[in-house]
């Protein structure tokens, strides 16, 4: 979601030469004025922003590093309103997790998304379906759960609407008899703002006692979002916000604007539709992100939750000693796949920022060169994927066969793979890829 400020970030930079004198100054700050309006950036929040920009540049000297570190700082502040970042958890569990927010904001997808998180950090959790309203979001949620392999508390086909605070009473009962670490609620939605749905989400609170109530944040909303929110802060009380559907084309300025007019934190981010496209927000990494820096750290520590660190280690050494076969790659991919969609992992290298919007309809799963390559190391023996150097012509011939494909094909994936492994090997040895998996095994997750 950040594509549209990121690029107009780098734009203002490289539009304005930098002539060391105050004229080239204020036009760069006019720039970046126009560019936090036309992204949705509350107007007092852009003229704090271009102010502290423009006064500490002048502070540290004119010049497009102090800008664009004036820039980063300031962002970083607006974003970091809290300290508090991720979930906080009570001291007698369960805690208890209320999720909140418009219809249609992406609730039960980041419902099922938190609840997969927590669980990879060997939480105990308990999904509740507290949506009375909509009976396809009880089998929404109830699918959800089932995919990621987690419990789910449902109401009984008798219970009515307004049985929905009886359902979270009775769910906290079992999550607590059960010992479950955390429980999340999935409240009904609402179209709009809607008094008899905001006291039934009140009364849910109290009685359940809630510790973290989660509002979601539907990235394209824009200034009507914010209100929408101000309006759930006032009546229930928002503990952090969780900022859903971060990959679509919206302007970037809801971030900051929450973060700014509402003052409650930012806690996590929604970037995709599949449950592992989730990510802790932490403004630092965000405003690398913003700012076209990538988000290496993010990478590596979902990187961590799905591979195991032994595996990790192994294939570092492989791919350094240049030893990285046909099965290592079908293992990667099999990975990457639990690891969400491309996009949302292009978007998090430096540098590969701008190729995350054109890899935005990559399926790893439909792609159709994955699938040739599947075919291709499938009709491979065991020596010739261990050793990809030992692929001559008849040999090439004979998979070509086995596989469906042409000989052409077949060169084409090996040239393509052999270019990969040697600069992953590159990279490897330059210590980028080391300093990844050393990362890994040092991350610690906050919690
Ligand atoms: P709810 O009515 O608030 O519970 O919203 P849902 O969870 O049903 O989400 C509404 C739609 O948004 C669904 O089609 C989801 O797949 C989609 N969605 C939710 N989160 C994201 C996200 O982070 N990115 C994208 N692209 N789509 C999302």
């Amino acid at each position: 979601m950040f594509d549209t400020l990121t690029h107009s970030f780098k734009g203002i930079v490289n539009k304005i030469r930098f002539a060391d004198d105050e004229k080239s100054l204020q036009r760069a700050c006019d720039e970046l004025k126009k560019t936090l309006l036309r992204n949705d950036v509350y107007h007092k929040a852009t003229k704090d922003i271009v102010q502290e920009v423009q006064t500490q540049t002048k502070l540290k000297g004119i010049g497009k590093q102090n800008f664009m570190q004036a820039l980063k700082d300031s962002l970083t502040n607006i974003l970091q309103s809290s300290k508090s970042y991720g979930i906080s958890f009570s001291p007698t569990p369960p805690s208890v997790i209320l999720m909140m927010g418009l219809q249609g904001s992406g609730k039960t997808t980041s419902s099922a998304k938190l609840a997969l998180y927590l669980k990879q950090r060997g939480k105990k959790v308990l999904l509740v379906a507290c949506d009375l309203h909509r009976l396809a979001a009880i089998e929404q949620l109830t699918q959800l759960a089932e995919s990621i392999e987690v419990d789910i508390f449902t109401p009984s086909q008798a219970s009515k609407p307004e049985n929905a605070i009886q359902v979270a009473i009775d769910a906290k009962k079992k999550a607590t008899d059960a010992h479950y670490d955390v429980m999340i609620i999935d409240s009904a939605g609402r179209l709009a703002i809607d008094e008899v749905l905001m006291n039934e989400l009140l009364e849910i609170k109290k009685s359940v006692n809630a510790y973290e109530c989660l509002y979601v944040a539907d990235s394209l909303s824009g200034q009507d979002g914010i209100k929408t929110a101000g309006h759930f802060n006032d009546k229930i009380g928002i503990d952090g916000v969780i900022l859903s559907k971060f990959d679509s084309d919206s302007k970037g300025g809801i971030a900051l604007s929450i973060a700014y007019q509402i003052g409650v934190p930012l806690k996590f981010i929604g970037s995709g539709e599949k449950v592992a496209d989730f990510d802790i927000f932490l403004p630092d990494r965000i405003v690398g992100r913003l700012m076209g820096a990538g988000d290496i750290a993010s990478l590596a520590e979902k990187t961590a939750s799905v591979m195991d660190q032994d595996e990790a280690k192994n294939i570092a050494k492989k791919l350094k000693k240049g030893q990285f076969g046909f099965e290592d790659f079908i293992a990667q991919i099999e990975n990457m796949k639990k690891l969400g969609s491309m996009s949302s992992i292009a978007s998090m290298i430096p540098g590969l920022g701008n190729m995350a919007s054109a890899l935005k309809n990559v399926d790893l799963e439909q792609s159709s060169e994955i699938k040739n390559i599947r075919a291709m190391v499938n009709s491979m023996t065991k020596k010739e994927r261990e050793n990809p150097d030992i692929l001559n012509g008849s040999r090439r011939k004979r998979i070509a066969q086995g596989s469906g494909l042409e000989v052409s094909d077949i060169n084409r994936i090996i040239k393509q793979f052999a270019q990969a492994s040697k600069l992953a090997k590159k990279i490897s040895q330059k210590g980028g890829m080391q300093d990844l998996m050393s990362m890994m095994n040092h991350l610690k997750i906050p919690k």
